[in-house]
């Protein structure tokens, strides 16, 4: 079944690529499944914020967690590391249209899930976040090293086997299916005991440094962007930390460090 959910995916994707995005905006997309009863979910209250949601929380008999990753297309994260200040225009755009395509692939793997006859709950793209504190009741990217789709990078992205830049979206199933092994490694290479770093090169807006993460500056960057995009919806996003980096696009490898 996980194979079948996989196609289905992989089928929205090059539909979308081929009738909504110009030159191309998605990579090959993952699928990865937690199951609902992982006791790290339960960590999440002390790692996240005491009131993260649990499986059971959004679909009551949640059996699995099924999460994906939508790869953003190498040109994107060109784009945005070209462009000096601000992020890129076609980031922007990528981020808006990516947050449609994460509901349209939610929508469709719920119904084929449903046509099995069982249960899926959604869950939204993105700002289901406390706009004070800047932590998610449902954090995409935490559940996705749960469901073992990646491990966090030192710039706090998750770094899945296509690399950190794209998205991530998820939905809580009855339907039970084996869980995906997480990855045995760390993928970023500093935290592999590596040399790399260059992520923190990359953030230019006193966010984002070895020894610490300033979330707050990192939103304050996040909303410039959405002012100087104002023609758009919004659009609070900037990634340049993650852009042009060794674990863009793939697992990075220590030949490549930034
Ligand atoms: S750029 Fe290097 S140090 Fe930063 S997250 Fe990627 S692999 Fe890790
Ligand atoms: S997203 Fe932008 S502001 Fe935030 S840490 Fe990365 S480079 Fe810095």
């Amino acid at each position: 079944m996980l194979e079948r959910l996989r196609e289905e995916m992989h089928q929205v994707v090059s539909r979308w690529d081929r009738e909504h995005a110009r030159d191309g905006m998605w990579r090959e997309p993952l699928l990865a499944v937690a199951s609902a009863d992982d006791p790290l979910f339960s960590e999440l209250r002390t790692a996240v914020a005491p009131d993260h949601a649990m499986p059971g929380d959004l679909l009551p008999g949640a059996r699995s967690v099924l999460v994906f990753f939508l790869p953003f297309a190498r040109r994107l994260g060109r784009e945005n590391a070209a462009e000096k200040e601000f992020a890129a225009r076609s980031w922007a755009e990528a981020y808006v249209i990516t947050n449609r395509l994460i509901h349209a692939v939610n929508e469709h793997l719920e119904a084929v899930i449903r046509d099995r006859g069982f249960a899926a709950s959604t869950t939204p793209a993105t700002h289901n976040f406390d706009e004070e504190r800047l932590v998610s009741g449902w954090s995409h990217k935490h559940i996705g090293f749960i469901a073992g789709l990646g491990t966090f990078g030192s710039h706090h992205w998750l770094i899945t086997e296509a690399g950190c830049c794209g998205r991530l979206g998820s939905l809580v199933t009855t339907l039970p299916l084996p869980p995906t092994p997480r990855p045995s490694v760390e993928l970023c290479l500093l935290k592999a005991g590596g040399k790399c770093g260059g992520c923190f090169k990359k953030c230019r807006y006193d966010a984002l440094f070895p020894d610490r993460f300033d979330r707050h500056a990192c939103y304050r960057q996040c909303l410039a962007n959405d002012s100087h995009h104002a023609d758009l919806p919004l659009v609070d996003v900037c990634g340049k930390c993650g852009c042009e980096v060794p674990c863009s696009h793939g697992i990075p490898k220590s030949s490549e460090t930034g």
